[in-house]
């Protein structure tokens, strides 16, 4: 496809895949990103195994291994006393979906992704302040007053997209899930939890979760159920999480000890309802600005990850026909990405306390899991993308 041109807006997880998997086919591909420098929001993120099965397609499969931690296995611990509610192995997913998932830092990940398409090639400190589409070309417009033209134009910018303002033709209300997470890295220290285990503290619809990433690092959250708009000054997480968790247990206290309070973020969480829309002409959506969902079951990046290899597939199936190609990426993903906002959603609801009933009824049946259903609960997340 030497003759078509992309224009990628926004260079986060999902707009840089998509860069190279457009690159893959041969597509002459401008990324702009509103940003002068790789500094992601958030501290990391678990890549599951469909994600690194789309970044191993993408090439990337040695890299992603290299800057991955190790999960051996999963536990939640009872908050208060501390003691292990259940711990079961990760081999059994590994075994069933055929790829390991990998938690990364977000730094890292975004570095790889950046170097695999060509740093130098993507123009920083470019940021869209319109789009529009026509009969032979999509138009870009920065608010440095330069233009750009291409064959099709992915809006790949995140949960505040303005691209999804003109592919929708009028701008969405965000809903505010109920919590606020906090999220750093530590050193790995056995005191909080194993060095190869996602190990999660539950209790009081809240959840204290670490994950090893590369370089003997934890990867850890706090997830905290609040109103939104709580004032918060940056850097005093410490003493905020030493108050919301002062009765928990001791490996608790060890991480808010460990923490570094200038690193650590402060995110609401929000997300947004499906919608089925996500192409306007020449112009289509990627990622969050298509389907913006809570952390809750770790999919958000992964299904941006997906839509890079759909849209992939679909240019690949229609290389003469940039309406058919959009037509059939938007038929790919819709519903995927509807499924996995809503499984979110409800997740996160069951975790944070919307009925305390069911949240209740979960931290018992937590008790008696032997990991079979919270595997099973993962697998049926990972399956259903474009690599299965
Ligand atoms: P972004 O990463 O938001 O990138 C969008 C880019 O577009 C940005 O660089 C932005 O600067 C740029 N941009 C925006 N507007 C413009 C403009 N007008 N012009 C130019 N550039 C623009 N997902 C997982 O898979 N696993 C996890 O474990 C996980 N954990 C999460 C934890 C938290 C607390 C949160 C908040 C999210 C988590 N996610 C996770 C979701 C994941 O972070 C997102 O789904 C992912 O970042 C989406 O990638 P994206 O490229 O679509 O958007």
């Amino acid at each position: 496809m030497t003759d078509v041109k992309a224009v990628i807006i926004g260079a986060g997880m999902g707009g840089l895949s998509a860069a190279i998997a457009l690159k893959q086919l041969g597509i002459d591909v401008a990324v702009y990103e509103q940003v002068t420098e790789n500094k992601p929001v958030g501290a990391a993120i678990s890549v599951w195994s469909n994600g690194v099965k789309c970044l191993n397609h993408l090439g990337l499969e040695a890299q992603t291994a290299a800057i991955g931690g190790i999960v051996d296995s999963m536990s939640y611990v009872d908050a208060f006393t501390g003691g292990t509610m259940c711990r079961f192995g990760m081999q059994p997913l590994i075994d069933e979906v055929g790829q390991r998932p990998y938690p990364v830092a977000r730094a890292e990940l975004q570095l790889m992704l950046m170097n695999a398409f060509g740093y130098d090639d993507i123009q920083f400190g470019k940021k869209m302040v319109s789009v529009s589409d026509g009969p032979d070309a999509a138009t870009v417009e920065f608010d440095d007053g330069t233009t750009d033209c291409a064959d099709f134009v992915i809006g790949a910018d995140g949960a505040r997209s303005l691209t999804r303002d003109y592919v929708l033709g009028h701008e969405v209300t965000r809903r505010y899930a109920g919590y606020v997470n906090f999220n750093g890295l530590v050193d790995v220290d056995e005191e909080i939890g194993p060095a190869t285990e996602w190990t999660t503290y539950v209790g009081d619809h809240k959840r204290v979760s670490v994950m090893p990433i590369a370089g003997n690092r934890f990867y850890f959250f706090f997830d905290v159920p609040m109103l939104q708009g709580k004032p918060y000054e940056r850097g005093t997480a410490r003493e905020v999480l030493a108050k919301e968790f002062a009765d928990w247990a001791p490996g608790v206290h060890k991480l808010i000890a460990a923490l570094d309070p200038a690193t650590t973020n402060r995110v609401e969480i929000l997300d947004l309802d499906p919608f089925d829309t996500w192409v306007a002409g020449r112009v289509a959506l990627l990622g969050d600005a298509a389907h913006n969902t809570t952390p809750d079951i770790g999919q958000g990046g992964c299904s941006a990850m997906e839509d890079a290899v759909a849209l992939q597939f679909s240019l690949r199936d229609h290389p003469d026909d940039v309406h058919a190609a959009l037509a059939a990426y938007q038929a790919a993903r819709t519903e995927r990405a509807r499924e996995l906002v809503l499984r979110a959603r409800k997740r996160c609801d069951v975790t944070h306390g919307k009925d305390p009933e069911k949240t209740a009824a979960w931290y018992d049946e937590l008790r008696t899991e032997d990991g079979t259903n919270i595997i099973r609960g993962i697998v049926s997340n990972i399956v259903g993308g474009p690599l299965t």
